[in-house]
């Protein structure tokens, strides 16, 4: 069975406790490769590699810095079909959707913050003709940069990306459920020329390796995408210590379909938004809010197509909702489905956990479900479920349907849709979130900032938003 190593200081490494942990593929139940159970002996072992890399790397003139990066974009790239290929059997997602998607996007991410590493430009502000002002803009040391499951190469190159393009060396740790593209990434590190030590990443569970990363006092900035939960866990333990944080947590979107939308469009993209990657994206919209006028129409269109959604194997081309990424995590979903039949809600489809026949049989799979006739303040319309479970809920006016918008804890994404072109800008204004789409959903410009209020997070990522936390200003001044 393949053993999963640790890369650090360039070098393929076992677990300084010699224990391994089972990673179990989610479409079939099987234990399928081992993960290192690293602890913070391991991660002593990644920060002193990364600080014996930093004086070299942070000076490293920045077209240098770029001609690695491109390389390791083209070298996803070349690779795409067998990332893919892991992506899928790590986390259960459709196979397809993995290439297109998450693989994709991995090179993008890289790609993106390469070009980026040759414009960071220093500002200078005159003060009349007494004094001259420049800052500069120096990265911040050795960054820690934790990633979740659900999107595993896509987010873990969208944080450690920005950080070694603006000269930061990364000690990284992926989720223990979701180890493997990270792992076959650091083979290409090696092969596009990274420096020995300017990428760590230590495998294993987050109580142990992730918060020996944040308690460690020689990383001084923590990039971490994760659950509400845990980034409230983590603010605790940095802030004491006054490190530099960016968290991007959860989210519990609202979706909002006026009368006047382009109706085909806005069922066909609400499905994308509420079931893609079997509805396990921070961004996904799960509570949908549809004008009373539609409402019977949109729910009638919306569960008919839900129904046509292939529930299966992963690696079938047809298959359009793969497995949930654990056992846990569908039981998890399941109690959520169970809630909302209590609460009082009906089930116009879904509801079960499917058994897919031949190979997937023990996989962890659930039917694509639609909810209706739940008020919004119940457990399931204000808790994070993260699954193929959305809700939907008809409402009279802008006014109205922007309250129910805003009543969660959240804030991290909002779609619109309508043809209406005031209203759409007058109702993004007045939503508390920090993502607004009209129209669309999941369509990114990676010059953007990303990020959410409220409980959804603290800062933005994205573009310069990226590269300015991984680094620190220092403004001179010149008396002239
Ligand atoms: P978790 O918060 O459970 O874990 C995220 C990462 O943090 C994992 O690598 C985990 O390791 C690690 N971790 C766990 N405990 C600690 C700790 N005490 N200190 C440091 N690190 C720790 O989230 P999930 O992996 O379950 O991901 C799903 C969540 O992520 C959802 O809430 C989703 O909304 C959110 N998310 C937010 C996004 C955004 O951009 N806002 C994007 C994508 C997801 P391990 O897995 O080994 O426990």
């Amino acid at each position: 069975m393949e053993k999963i190593a640790n890369y650090i200081n360039g070098q393929w490494l076992a677990p300084t406790s010699g224990k391994y942990l089972d990673n179990i593929n989610p479409a079939t139940g099987e234990v399928y490769s081992l993960i290192p159970d690293s602890d913070a002996s391991d991660v002593q072992l990644a920060v002193d590699a990364a600080r014996a890399a930093f004086p070299g790397w942070s000076t490293l003139l920045a077209e240098k810095r770029h001609a690695v990066l491109a390389r390791l974009a083209d070298l996803i790239d070349r690779d795409a079909d067998a990332l893919a290929m892991a992506e899928c059997i790590d986390q259960g997602k459709p196979v397809k959707l993995a290439k297109n998607m998450d693989i994709y996007r991995a090179a993008a991410n890289i790609r993106f913050y390469a070009t980026a590493s040759m414009h960071v430009a220093s500002e200078a502000h005159a003060t009349g003709a007494e004094a001259i002002n420049y800052t500069l803009r120096t990265p911040v040391g050795v960054a820690g940069c934790i990633s979740p499951w659900n999107l595993p190469l896509y987010l873990f190159t969208w944080k450690i990306a920005p950080a070694l393009a603006v000269g930061c060396t990364v000690v990284a740790k992926p989720s223990e459920l979701t180890p493997m593209t990270a792992y076959l990434f650091t083979r290409l590190c090696r092969e596009a020329g990274l420096p020995d030590g300017v990428l760590n990443v230590v495998q294993g569970l987050g109580p142990k390796v992730g918060q020996a990363i944040v308690d460690h006092p020689d990383i001084p900035a923590i990039s971490f995408t994760g659950g509400t939960v845990t980034g409230k866990k983590i603010m605790s333990s940095a802030g004491p210590m006054l490190k530099k944080l960016s968290l991007e947590l959860g989210g519990k979107n609202p979706n909002i379909v006026f009368a006047d939308a382009d109706f085909d469009n806005a069922v066909a993209t609400s499905i994308s938004s509420s079931f893609t990657n079997q509805g396990e994206i921070c961004l996904c919209g799960s509570r949908i809010f549809v004008e009373r006028a539609l409402f019977d129409r949109f729910v009638k269109a919306f569960v008919e197509k839900t129904k046509e959604l292939v529930v299966g194997d992963p690696l079938d081309e047809k298959t359009r909702i793969g497995a949930l990424v654990s056992e846990g995590h569908m039981n998890k979903v399941l109690s959520y489905i169970e809630l909302a039949r209590k609460e009082g809600g009906t089930l116009l489809t879904g509801g079960k956990r499917v058994t897919v026949p031949g190979r997937c049989a023990n996989g962890f799979f659930i039917e694509p479900t639609v909810v209706v006739g739940l008020p919004q303040e119940c457990r399931t319309n204000q808790e994070e479920i993260f699954g193929p479970v959305v809700t939907i809920m008809p409402f009279d006016t802008e006014d109205e349907v922007i309250g129910l918008a805003n009543a969660t804890t959240y804030g991290l994404s909002a779609t619109v849709w309508t043809t209406h072109l005031t209203r759409a800008h007058r109702v993004a204004a007045r939503l508390k979130s920090g993502i607004i789409w009209i129209n669309c959903w999941l369509y990114r410009d990676l010059r953007t900032p990303f990020g959410g209020m409220k409980q959804s997070g603290v800062g933005r990522e994205g573009g310069w938003e990226a590269m300015r936390f991984f680094t620190e200003a220092k403004n001179v001044c010149v008396r002239l």
